[in-house]
């Protein structure tokens, strides 16, 4: 059985019998694979952090390309992000980015730069300022969406490819804005100038600084559009069951410092 060396993002795991775990891992080098780590569920784990959700780790695997399961030999933590995390918010926020691309991406597919994408915005939300978790993670699902090829069109109508409405409408079933011919498209919903600005700014600039240029009001209204968006390119994706926790318990403690924005 050939060895392989890769890194990866621990996405989410599964108790395996009385001992062992199985790890679904988004690598760099292979997509999303699953990995069975023998003896994970003892304590103490002779693989630490690393096979924990959130953990940023290198591991050595026995890879089989045509099975659905592959051998774990060895497994080191470069960045264990879930322990430094102690802030709900937080945790809700890097687990949506998890939960997106479980529900985005499917089967081993590599893309070094959805990898890239996905391990600089779990770091910008164990770092970045609480106010800024809502655009980060916005802006996490709108490229990672673009970089699967479903990057919503902005320049030209997304339904016949004439002239933009000036009314900034957006359908969420097209992927993009329309003209004003098409503009009666159910679905279809009115967006503020500062919302389209938010969104452009979204889609183009470092998730990392996307905090810096969203308002809180306007990630409410984008939010809602771009899961409306997802809903309709990716089978999959129902919305992020981690925000909708956050939601909840904003809701009922108002001292939570950084509700989701909706
Ligand atoms: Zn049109």
């Amino acid at each position: 059985m050939p060895l392989a060396r890769c890194e990866g993002i621990v996405i989410k795991t599964y108790a395996l019998g009385d001992t062992s775990r199985i790890v679904v891992v988004y690598t760099r080098e292979h997509g999303l694979l699953k990995l069975v780590a023998k003896g994970a569920r003892k304590t103490p784990s002779r693989f630490g952090f690393a096979l924990e959700p959130l953990s940023r780790s290198r591991f050595v695997i026995y890879h089989k390309p045509d099975r659905d399961l592959h051998l774990l030999s060895q497994a080191d933590t470069l960045a264990p992000n879930g322990s430094e995390i102690a802030d709900l918010a937080r945790l809700a926020h890097a687990e949506a980015a998890l939960e997106l691309i479980d529900r985005l991406v499917w089967g081993e597919e590599p893309h070094a730069e959805l990898f890239d994408l996905l391990a600089t915005t779990v770091e910008s939300v164990t770092r970045a300022p609480l106010a800024s978790l809502g655009a980060i993670t916005i802006a996490f699902e709108l490229q990672a969406a673009s970089l699967l090829g479903y990057r919503p069109r902005l320049d030209a109508c997304a339904a016949c490819g004439g002239g933009l409405s000036l009314r900034r409408v957006f359908s969420p079933a097209h992927g993009g804005l329309l003209c004003d011919r098409c503009a009666g498209e159910p679905g279809a919903v009115l967006l503020s100038a500062d919302a389209l600005a938010g969104l452009t700014l979204l889609l183009s600039r470092p998730v990392s600084q996307a905090g810096e240029f969203l308002e809180v009001q306007q990630a409410g209204e984008i939010l809602k559009v771009v899961e409306a968006f997802l809903r309709h390119r990716f089978e999959r994706f129902q919305g992020l069951r981690s925000l909708e926790l956050l939601r909840a318990l904003a809701s009922d403690e108002p001292k939570v410092s950084n509700p989701c924005p909706a």
